[in-house]
């Protein structure tokens, strides 16, 4: 059980961007531990939405990584690219209730608006969207539709929530962002078709019922802008704990982007382990039903309330 009362449901949801590496192991391990700590149920998502970025058989080769390592979802897992009816129905909501909006920016119309504005602004290279299609400035003006957008200013009035959201990590502790001026109105469907990760990850996580979210520190960015689309969407808010990082020897986030190689399974036992370590557990000899009942004990202790 959770806090809230609703019976535990955790996911691991790996991009298939390629096999599992040594840090997407770590996030693996610490979600399943955690299930499993609260006795609840485990569930792995494929997040195949980007298909530009998808590499074939890479989903078959994580599931097998995870089985060789004893992770197995309890459901059968799903794909974020079949789910497409969920995302749209989640969208038409929004635009109907005017918390999204089609946009007809290109990325040289948004540098424009900024330097019109003399505003720089730069976020992960990517500019905070000016709102210049929003419907009180006039929509799209006469120009094609090419992404939709959450309107953060209407949502964040709706709910009458104010302009810095504030969460608590069950690691990292108190969080906060203002999401309207920090991200901005972010986009829900891409201008070339796909569904965006944003929209994807709250509509697949309250439709699986999950309660707790654990993956990656690297993701913990993005919890406010999901938080922000679950009110507008009515669904509950998950907690949520990000795990520490691999790095690799220059400090940067293990990735498959940089070349991190993909996790060898010949030998389980120390995969899990080099990720136990990751988690601050205590190595362990196995055999690998029992290191994992060791850790999910070890678990338990540190990060399930009594
Ligand atoms: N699919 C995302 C990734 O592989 C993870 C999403 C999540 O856990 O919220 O980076």
């Amino acid at each position: 059980m959770t806090a809230g009362g609703r019976p535990y449901r955790g996911r691991f949801a790996p991009s298939p961007t390629g096999p599992l590496h040594a840090g997407s192991l770590v996030a693996a391990l610490a979600s399943w531990l955690d299930a499993r700590a609260h006795g609840g149920q485990w569930l792995v998502r494929l997040e195949d939405v980007d298909l530009g970025r998808c590499v074939p058989g890479a989903d078959q080769d994580i599931l097998r990584q995870l089985a060789a390592c004893g992770l197995h979802s309890d459901e059968p897992p799903v794909w974020q690219s079949r789910r497409g009816t969920l995302y749209q129905q989640a969208l038409d909501g929004l635009t109907e209730a005017g918390l999204a909006y089609p946009c007809a920016c290109t990325r040289k119309d948004i540098e424009t608006a900024w330097a019109a504005q003399g505003l720089p602004h730069e976020r992960h290279a990517e500019r905070v969207y000016p709102g210049t299609c929003r419907p009180e400035r006039g929509g799209l003006h006469g120009r094609p539709a090419r992404a939709w957008r959450l309107h953060t200013g209407a949502v964040l009035q709706r709910l009458g929530w104010p302009a810095v959201t504030h969460w608590v990590d069950r690691r990292l502790g108190p969080q906060q962002q203002a999401v309207e001026q920090a991200v901005g109105d972010f986009v829900l469907r891409r201008a070339d078709g796909l569904w965006a990760y944003q929209l994807a990850v709250v509509v697949d996580d309250a439709l699986q019922g999950i309660t707790d979210v654990v993956r990656g520190e690297d993701l913990c960015d993005n919890t406010a802008r999901q938080t922000v689309l679950q009110g507008a969407l009515g669904l509950a808010t998950p907690r949520y704990l990000h795990t520490p990082l691999v790095r690799d020897a220059a400090g940067d986030k293990l990735s498959k982007q940089n070349g991190a190689p993909a996790l060898d399974v010949g030998d389980p036992l120390a995969c899990l382990n080099a990720a136990a370590v990751v988690l601050g557990l205590a190595p362990q000899a196995g055999p690998l039903p029992e290191a994992l009942a060791h850790w999910t004990g070890e678990w338990r202790a540190r990060w399930v309330r009594p």
